[in-house]
């Protein structure tokens, strides 16, 4: 496959770079634009979207890598990725296949963190490569490094960064996950949340003040395990937010806090709102809804369960055909479950919420182009982690992986 050189930015009159109107928003990510993302560019030439050879190419190189490739695909990509997948996932799934997996490359159709994970995870002759390097996630992007070291030396004024542990979804960037786990704190997921948080409770316990958890970069995973898992009150929760002064708290509010919430959230489950589901059971009375745990507490409340992405697929594997289901969840994923299952009514809670847009980057023409790159040696957009990083991450990830089973659910029932 022939490689062009990066096309220059067009830039504005201060010299940076910037999309001409009416332009389509980088949706082949063939330029760079340094407000969107991680204002990456795509080094080469993409295969146009509407060639109608493009399936057959990618299978072509596909099978001409044979096992040096393995291909991870999550469950919010859209069908023409999903299917060159070897091994489907959410994020944690996805995490351990690359740690397991055998072959030399591992090509990654999930986002940035995801990836990242995988290299910490994988073998260090193994070589992770995201076919769209601007397929970062809206969440994890909402706590940079320099954020997090700003919150903690604000808790250190406030004379509470002793009292605190610091604990990571897993949808946050390798560098938070290490400041965690160089803090003696850890990652969780969405299904072991609550038991995470108990930990991060016992490393703090005897403190002078109580014992904290500063859980980012999802205030709503956050909320929803501390209230609805652990039995806390609303009012043990304050938000911290890194574009306030202080974090917009006093020093008051920090040392009588339990859960210290990143003001982060997902911008495809926290636009499902309480009306919906209200809305859903007024249509439908038979309906079971469930949802994810990065929904609003207001939505989780209200819902009959509450799941992790690998939770709400079993769920509704498992229902008797007839069911009704509302899920609220990404939408290829939902659009997905009800293809497999004609024999339920599956429903997307709302059909106002969208796809996952930072997942939909990665397509069949970045997905063809990187395989063909491999055929012919080179590797492109590789995604790496610095030494320090990946053994503090790998530190806090061990403390969660040595965590107890806990079968806790979140829901009603
Ligand atoms: S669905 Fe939400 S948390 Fe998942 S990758 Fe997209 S923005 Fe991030």
């Amino acid at each position: 496959m022939s490689v062009t050189p990066t096309a220059a930015p067009v830039t504005n009159t201060s010299g940076t770079p910037t999309i001409p109107p009416g332009s389509p928003l980088l949706l082949l990510g063939a330029r760079s634009d340094a407000a969107t993302e991680r204002g990456v560019v795509c080094p080469g030439d993409l295969p146009a979207a509407d060639d109608p050879e493009l399936a057959a190419r990618a299978r072509r190189a596909r099978a001409a890598l044979g096992s040096d490739v393995v291909i991870l695909g999550h469950h919010y990509q859209r069908d023409q990725v999903i299917e060159f997948a070897d091994s489907r996932g959410d994020s944690f799934a996805l995490s351990q296949f690359a740690a397991d997996a055998d072959a030399p490359y591992i090509i990654f159709c999930g986002v940035h963190f995801m990836a990242e994970s995988a290299a910490i995870l994988g073998r260090d002759d193994q070589r992770v490569i995201l076919p769209d390097l601007a397929a970062g996630c809206s969440m994890a992007d909402m706590a940079e490094i320099s954020q997090l070291r700003d919150a903690w030396a604000r808790l250190e004024r406030a004379g509470v960064a002793e009292h605190t542990s610091p604990l990571t979804y897993m949808n946050s960037t390798a560098a938070i996950k290490a400041f965690c786990g160089e803090r003696g704190g850890a990652i969780c997921t969405s299904s072991n949340a609550p038991r995470a948080m108990e930990w991060g409770f016992e490393q703090v316990e005897g403190s002078r003040l109580p014992g904290k958890v500063l859980f980012l970069p999802d205030q709503h995973l956050g909320r929803n395990t501390a209230v609805l898992g652990l039995g806390l009150d609303l009012e043990d929760c304050v938000v911290y937010d890194p574009w306030q002064p202080d974090g917009g708290l006093t020093d008051q509010q920090l040392r009588d806090a339990r859960v210290i919430l990143w003001k982060g959230h997902c911008s495809v489950h926290a636009r499902f709102m309480p009306a919906m589901v209200d809305e859903i059971r007024r249509e439908r009375p038979a309906v079971e809804v469930m949802v994810h745990p990065e929904c609003r507490y207001e939505v989780v409340s209200k819902a009959d369960r509450v799941g992790s992405t690998s939770q709400l697929i079993t769920w509704v594997e498992q229902a008797e055909p007839g069911a009704t289901i509302a899920v609220a969840t990404e939408l290829n994923l939902v659009k997905r479950l009800a293809d497999e299952h004609p024999d339920k009514d599956i429903v997307f809670l709302d059909d106002t919420v969208c796809f996952c847009a930072t997942m939909n980057r990665i397509d069949l023409p970045h997905l063809t182009w990187v395989l063909e790159a491999l055929v012919e040696g080179e590797v492109v957009n590789e995604v790496t982690v610095g030494d320090d990083v990946r053994h503090y991450s790998r530190l806090a990830l061990d403390r969660m992986l040595a965590l107890p089973g806990d079968a806790r659910s979140l829901a009603r029932t």
